[in-house]
């Protein structure tokens, strides 16, 4: 997929102070802060500082320093899911149903999550 970054969106708006957020988290190329609208008790969004769409877009741009800030960011917040375990989804596009078109690593935990896909 090709991608253009539309810097209007909300994230984008969030990393310039426009709009507030609940940050757990924040490193040199990563924020990461709660899902507005939680979908199980622990529910935190990651997403890298930089311009990028989607994962595949951040997985082929993004310099290593970025990458393994960013990881590294979002290990930690896995850490703060507890010792029940985790759920990481990532949206990209039309199919995947991605809201917000800037990259980001949904981080769901404190239940059981069901089954990976349900039928749309
Ligand atoms: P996605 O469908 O993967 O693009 O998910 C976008 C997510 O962003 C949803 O889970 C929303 O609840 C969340 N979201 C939208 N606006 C905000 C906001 N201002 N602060 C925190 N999370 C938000």
């Amino acid at each position: 997929m090709t991608y253009s970054y539309d810097p209007a969106n909300i994230f984008a708006r969030i990393m310039r102070g426009e709009i507030p957020n609940k940050t757990v988290l924040e490193t040199a190329h990563t924020l990461a802060f709660h899902d507005i609208h939680p979908q199980a008790p622990f529910h935190v969004l990651v997403i890298p500082k930089g311009a990028y769409v989607t994962f595949d877009d951040f997985a082929r741009r993004a310099s290593a320093e970025e990458l393994v800030d960013f990881h590294r960011a979002a290990a930690r917040v896995c850490d703060m899911a507890g010792e029940g375990g985790y759920r990481c989804i990532t949206n990209a596009g039309m199919h995947g149903m991605q809201e917000v078109p800037h990259y980001h690593l949904h981080i769901l935990g404190g239940r059981i999550m069901g089954r990976l896909v349900e039928q749309a």
